[in-house]
């Protein structure tokens, strides 16, 4: 079935959430062959949700691991040196400092890097991105009462520092180019939600804007000119406008890629002597019947257990619904699913009390996404119909008094349990 033996050399390239989650994972697996992990950066791997969510003290600070596992689990992990350059034909990967690592195996476990905003000013010190402990260390020190932050883009990064900022004191406005928030990942119920709760703490969220230029004085950027010629003043901006996948590498070595290295549903590339994870690659998911690319840390895991079963020639894990999180203010999301056209919300509770859900069905009733907002029960019954594609029934969906399993039991066109409310959907 696998079309990769069991090997003795893996290398992986990329010290990040799937690189490392992949390292473990083989020495957990019984895997006795060589693994050595290597990485660009200077630390040891680590989270980064909390790089924009966790603002307290070091906080935001979290290891993967301890440090002491990787040598105690013989995972070789060089920091600090990215690899440059990957020969094929020779089976080696070569390091900037020109170490040259021979490979059975080879994971690319790149990741991405924030998409930079090609404008006059960008350039300008003060002008910040988030996705390294680095980055973050940078915010920390601009995220300071009373200082004034803009926020160019309204994706889940760009709100959670958003909701950080001003639960610490800040002057935020949020820019998005386009019609709402998080356009390109939610649903616009979602968006609507989100715009209205960041609006009611004092954020100003301004839609439909596009940043012209930076403006800057000594050298440090100092407020932002809009198309409409609007200008806002600012001590910081974050520009948090999506992240372009990092495969370089693998275009150089000339493996199939397409914004992404091009993935089967077990992290196979173009050649079968190489494998790639996380946010790099653009991936076939069984249960969508498509390419996708997810950025998204269940993602990383999934395709880390995929790439472990792949080298140690085990099972294929089946393929999992793809899910997220994000946390701004006191609002814990949760989505399961992939938006899909010609779905309809139908909205589960109310917005008001902080806790709701937005089920998208199909035109049979099936789930196909779920986003829920402290609603831990929705998310979790939520994505198991996602999975089983479990027809819902709309009405008793829109019901909060009618309990989910029932929900499940009782197709459109049959009387709904007795006691249940029968009042129409709520459609937003
Ligand atoms: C601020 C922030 C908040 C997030 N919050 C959430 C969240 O709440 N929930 C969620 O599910 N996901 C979240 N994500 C996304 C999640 O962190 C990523 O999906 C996940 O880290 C992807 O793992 P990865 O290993 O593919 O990439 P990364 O974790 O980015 O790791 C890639 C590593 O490869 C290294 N590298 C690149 N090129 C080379 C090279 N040539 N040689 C060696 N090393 C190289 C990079 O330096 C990096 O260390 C967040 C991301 C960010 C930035």
């Amino acid at each position: 079935m696998n079309t990769i033996d069991p090997t003795p050399t893996v290398v992986i390239v990329g010290a990040g959430q799937a690189g490392a989650t992949l390292a473990g994972l083989l020495r957990q697996e019984k895997f006795t062959g060589r693994v050595v992990l290597a990485g660009a950066e200077s630390v040891p791997p680590y989270q980064r949700p909390p790089l924009s969510k966790k603002y307290d003290g070091d906080d935001y600070v979290q290891w993967l691991r301890p440090e002491s596992f990787y040598a105690d689990n013989d995972i070789e992990l060089r920091l600090d040196d990215p690899v440059v350059r990957v020969d094929r034909a020779a089976r080696t990967a070569t390091t900037r400092s020109g170490v040259t690592l021979t490979y059975d195996t080879l994971v690319l476990a790149t990741g991405a890097s924030p998409r930079a905003l090609p404008i006059p000013g960008a350039d300008l010190s003060g002008v910040l991105a988030l996705r390294t402990l680095g980055d973050a260390e940078e915010l920390r020190t601009a995220v300071l009462a009373g200082s004034r932050l803009a926020i160019v883009g309204a994706g889940y990064v760009g709100l959670e520092v958003a909701a950080a900022a001003r639960a610490r004191g800040c002057d935020v406005t949020v820019i998005e180019r386009e019609e709402r928030v998080l356009a390109r990942v939610a649903s616009p119920e979602l968006s609507r939600i989100l715009t209205d709760s960041h609006r009611a703490r004092g954020t100003r969220i301004l839609i439909g804007a596009a940043v012209e230029e930076l403006l800057g004085r000594d050298g440090r950027v100092c407020g932002i000119r809009l198309g409409d010629g609007r200008e806002i003043d600012c001590d910081t901006v974050i520009v948090g406008i999506g992240a372009i996948p990092e495969d370089g590498l693998a275009r150089s070595a000339g493996l199939e890629c397409m914004a992404g290295i091009v993935v089967d549903n077990a992290a196979r590339t173009s050649d079968p002597r190489i494998l790639a994870i996380g946010d790099v690659t653009h991936r076939m998911h069984d249960g969508l019947g498509t390419l996708v690319r997810l950025e998204s840390i269940p993602s990383a895991t999934e395709q880390a257990k995929q790439a472990a079963a792949v080298i140690t020639g085990t099972a294929i894990p089946p393929h999992e619904v793809p899910w997220f999180w994000s946390d701004q203010f006191d609002l814990k999301m949760k989505m399961a699913g992939v938006l899909a056209p010609g779905t309809e919300a139908v909205l589960r509770g109310d917005p008001g009390t902080g806790s709701c859900s937005v089920f998208h069905l199909d035109a049979d009733g099936i789930p196909r996404t779920v986003e829920t907002i402290n609603a831990a029960a929705d998310f979790m019954a939520g994505k198991k119909f996602i999975g089983n594609r479990t027809p819902l029934n709309r009405t008793a969906l829109a019901d909060i008094g009618t309990p989910l399993r029932e929900v499940a039991q009782t197709p459109d066109h049959t009387p709904i349990a007795a006691g249940a409310s029968t009042r129409t959907p709520r459609r937003i």
